[in-house]
């Protein structure tokens, strides 16, 4: 081999249509550029490295693709490092392709017209088959295209690509994305790091979808009118169409979620990757809807199964960024306090879904009641008496709902402004000390605790 390796750097030479897959474990930090001197480019799920500049990567198992071939300088030490000769890329960029073509025929057409709207495409499987990863590259594509894809993710239970974990969003994508960071979730505008307009975030405090259907379904339709209203104001987006990410689907009892989502987003492609069962039961279930295609995909041989430490690191670390920032762009949170007797003060929890759901469930009907009385049941205002240390390290959404006069409606419905970390609750003092992003008051906005993600020292 012709690579020269000295203790703190590696180089790697990457034939055409090959990849450098490597693992950073989160507590370690690994540099890597394209060299200077060498021909050809390389991308990192769809987005293109420039040449020379050193990318810093911290936990994450990633790959770093090129169409030409190229090398690469390595700093520090990958826990896993090699080069992959097989890669299931041109599938992907054969899909991208189909895509554009139909996006090319809705921005023929006028915008007011049905046909304006571009493809909307859903990746769902089971855990670990790069849906997030297809999800990046598809996006990568498009904007290197000159597009404008809305991205939605609705995997509440996962890093939070856009936001933090336990919500689902969508942002618009004009421009490049970051490649240390993927979608970036900062709350504020890094002038690098961050999509176009702010996200469309709604908190579900759960960890899963099926560990609350009734309310994941609830924000899944908010998040579809609140999609298409911006599109509206947006063509470029609307002929571009939507890439959705999901949670993992992987049996029959998601089939329902599926379809719902299918319904409420107008999906117009169903792309399976990692399931031959699940594609099938797709093909099945849409067989009779024209306006649906189903097709398969291969998974990267590179794809992992992230262990659930790992995945809780990455968790945390996406909190943590969320409030402090990273290196690129450092952030400084607040510690305000909160007092639970100020007539502003509201703060809601997300009922054990469980029960929820058994009571939106008919059946289980107490004579007498409705439906709609039910919906109380998936978020419950506590009172100050109730708010003691179990919040402590937790964080909670400000939503976009007036503290006073929202009723469990509006609360559960609610979109989110932002988030805090509860520091400390001091029971006796009725008050909390809580990190904000922004200095000031807490808004005085409904504020919403839920279950997931899991609590987290913040340091
Ligand atoms: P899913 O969304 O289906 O759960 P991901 O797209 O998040 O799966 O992929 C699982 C893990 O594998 C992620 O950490 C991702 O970065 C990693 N990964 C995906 N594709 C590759 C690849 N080609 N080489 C190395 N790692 C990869």
């Amino acid at each position: 081999s012709d690579s020269i390796d000295t203790a703190a750097s590696l180089e790697r030479e990457i034939k055409p249509f090959q990849e450098f897959r490597f693992e950073v474990a989160p507590t370690n930090t690994v540099t890597i550029k394209i060299k200077t001197e060498s021909p050809g480019t390389a991308e990192l799920f769809g987005t293109e490295l420039s040449r020379g500049t050193p990318y810093t990567f911290t936990g994450c198992k990633s790959a770093i693709y090129s169409w030409t071939g190229c090398t690469l300088i390595i700093e520090g030490s990958p826990s896993v490092e090699y080069i992959a000769e097989e890669t299931p890329m041109s599938t992907y960029l054969n899909l991208h392709i189909a895509l554009e073509k139909l996006r090319f025929a809705a921005s023929d057409c006028p915008p007011t017209a049905d046909g304006a709207q571009g493809p909307r495409i859903l990746l769902i499987g089971p855990p670990d088959v790069g849906k997030t990863t297809l999800c990046k590259i598809l996006t990568g594509y498009s904007i290197r295209q000159g597009r404008k894809p809305m991205v939605i993710n609705l995997d509440n239970g996962g890093e939070g690509i856009l936001s933090v974990p336990g919500t689902i969003s969508a942002a618009s994508f004009g421009s490049v994305m970051d490649v240390e960071d993927g979608f970036g979730n900062s709350p504020m505008s890094a002038p690098s790091a961050i999509p176009v307009k702010l996200p469309l975030v709604y908190y579900s405090g759960l960890e899963t979808p099926e560990s609350g259907a009734a309310r994941y379904k609830k924000l899944v339709t908010r998040m579809s009118v609140a999609v298409n209203s911006r599109l509206e104001e947006d063509i470029e987006s609307k002929n571009t169409g939507l890439i959705i990410d999901t949670p993992s689907f992987e049996n029959q009892a998601n089939g329902d979620l599926i379809s719902y989502i299918v319904a409420e987003f107008s999906v117009t492609a169903i792309a399976v990757l990692g399931s031959e069962r699940l594609y099938n039961t797709m093909l099945k279930s849409f067989a009779t809807s024209p306006g649906v295609t189903v097709v398969k995909l291969p998974t990267s041989g590179g794809c992992v199964d992230r262990d659930p430490p790992f995945k809780k690191a990455c968790r945390d670390a996406a909190v943590k960024k969320y409030f402090f920032g990273d290196e690129k762009c450092t952030l400084s949170p607040y510690t305000v306090t909160v007092e639970f007797d100020s007539p502003t003060f509201a703060l809601w929890e997300v009922v054990d879904s469980t029960i929820a759901d058994a009571k939106t469930n008919l059946s289980f009907l107490p004579i007498g009641e409705d439906e709609s009385s039910l919906q109380l049941e998936e978020v419950k205002r506590l009172s100050p008496g109730d708010i003691d240390s179990r919040f402590e390290n937790l964080i909670v959404a400000v939503l976009q709902v007036d503290a006073k006069d929202a009723g469990a409606k509006e609360v559960g419905e609610s979109a989110v402004l932002g988030f805090l970390y509860v520091q400390e609750v001091d029971e006796k003092a009725r008050r909390m000390k809580v990190l904000s992003p922004v200095p000031g008051r807490v808004p005085a906005k409904a504020l919403l605790v839920g279950k997931w993600p899991e609590g987290m020292f913040l340091t």
